[in-house]
């Protein structure tokens, strides 16, 4: 090969490299995400972390039995594809259930679909549902990968936020407090809206919608003629006898309404990354396109293993043994145990009705915390990096689950996980009456 011939080459795969972006536009404005520097924030110097949300128990025996059995028992055809819309097993159990927890008839074939974790059951309806142009009403705070995931179909995120009422009586706050105001919620839905996502019991408040506040929200996608997608994946963890109802089984919702569940959250095992949605066919067909080409379906041994869990807690449906039970008994003492301890050292938790989060007011705080000149980094960010560091606890920021128009307004909350070992919570108990002893010494 001629030296000039090379060069020329040379300079040829240079341009290729410089010249076209690689990135396509529909990533533009969505790379940052906060859970990459928190988790490395929280390895690196948490002594416990309560920031991401995972149990750090285990996952019930008839769960991890049931894998067991899957794995080494003698139908060699778990270990390989399944139907790419549900393993039969696993989509029959969730019709089973849903129809007791709806209150209608459901083809397992048409009105459910399995999919990798809830996440994956998020991003199908994104695409599946969503348009260039249109509108996706998000209520704040939120999980935050609504956001991103509705601007990669296209959409245009419409953003309205949960409003604190401060309780009276010197009370603490609970998730109840935090509510939608109705004429600033009709004001979002506009012949451009297409859905609004509705997420309850809420990531990160705890809240459990009301019967009222559902039905205004069902009131408003019936007369604008907008889609629900209705994220459940805490459904089975309500406290203090409050009761999670469905949207979609208010007058007018089954033909608008996709609900989106997780079996990570309801059996405590989140690695596991087998989820759903339940809706009308009119929907889910759209969502099987998205999920047929792309990941096709989630591994067969785990949907074989949830769904024998679901085939336990249909029998033991409503009696003391169900985990359905248990969890939420078992949870509710941890979240009280949480809220003791924060009270404590003068952090105002918001009582949460659902969920495993726990969000507390921080504002008490702002002494403590240095400052960083010329720094915009919100005051919540500041006390999590700095807790972490100085305390050895780690959580997460509260406006991180706003749009960025909202951010500021929400800058003096954080949010805590107590899905965890009583160990755990022991040490961040320790962690926090040392810090309280600190405080009064001072
Ligand atoms: N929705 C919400 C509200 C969540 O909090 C989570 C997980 N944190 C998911 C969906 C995703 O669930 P999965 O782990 O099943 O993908």
């Amino acid at each position: 090969m001629s030296k000039s011939f090379k060069l020329t080459l040379f300079s040829l795969s240079l341009q290729a490299k410089m010249s076209r972006p690689v990135q396509a536009r529909r990533l533009e404005g969505i790379d940052k995400n906060i859970w990459v520097e928190f988790v490395k924030l929280a390895t690196t110097y948490s002594k416990v972390n309560l920031g991401q949300g995972f149990p750090d128990f285990p996952a019930p025996d008839f769960l991890t039995e049931a894998l067991t059995r899957v794995v080494s028992g003698g139908n060699h055809m778990l270990h390989q594809y399944t139907r790419a819309f549900g393993h039969p097993p696993l989509v029959k159990v969730l019709a089973q259930l849903f129809e007791k927890l709806l209150g209608r008839d459901l083809d397992p074939m048409t009105n459910v679909m399995v999919t990798v974790g809830a996440y994956q059951a998020l991003f199908c309806c994104f695409q599946a549902l969503v348009d260039e142009g249109d509108e996706v009403i998000i209520i704040e705070p939120f999980f935050d990968c609504y956001e991103p995931m509705v601007k990669m179909a296209g959409g245009t995120p419409v953003f309205v936020p949960l409003r604190p009422n401060p309780p009276k009586g010197g009370k603490l706050m609970s998730s109840a407090d935090w509510q939608l105001d109705p004429t600033e919620l009709a004001s979002k839905f506009s012949e451009r809206t297409k859905a609004i996502i509705l997420n309850s019991p809420n990531n990160p408040l705890g809240k459990v919608f009301s019967c009222e506040e559902l039905g205004l929200i069902a009131e408003l996608c019936v007369k604008h003629d907008v889609l629900c997608i209705s994220d459940e994946v805490y459904e089975w963890l309500v406290y203090d006898g409050k009761q999670h109802i469905r949207i979609a089984s208010l007058q007018g919702m089954w033909d608008r309404t996709v609900i989106v569940g997780s079996a990570g959250k309801t059996f405590s095992a989140t690695g596991w990354k087998v989820g759903w949605v339940v809706g009308p066919d009119r929907l889910l067909q759209h969502l099987r396109t998205v999920h047929q080409n792309s990941v096709y379906h989630c591994a067969t041994i785990a949907q074989e293993a949830v769904a024998q869990g679901f085939q336990r807690e249909l029998t033991l449906y409503g009696k003391p043994e169900s985990y359905f039970v248990q969890l939420p008994k078992e949870l509710q003492r941890k979240r009280d145990w949480l809220i003791q301890s924060l009270n404590a050292v003068g952090m105002k938790p918001i009582i949460p009705e659902g969920t495993y989060f726990l969000v507390a007011d921080i504002s008490p705080f702002k002494s403590d915390v240095p400052d960083v000149p010329n720094s915009d980094e919100p005051y919540d960010y500041r006390f999590v990096k700095w807790m972490v560091k100085n305390k050895g606890l780690a959580a997460i920021p509260l406006s991180a689950f706003y749009s960025e128009a909202h951010k500021n307004n929400y800058t003096n909350f954080i949010r805590f996980c107590f899905a965890k070992e009583d160990t755990t919570l022991k040490a961040a108990n320790d962690i926090l009456q040392k810090w309280k002893q600190e405080k009064t010494s001072s």
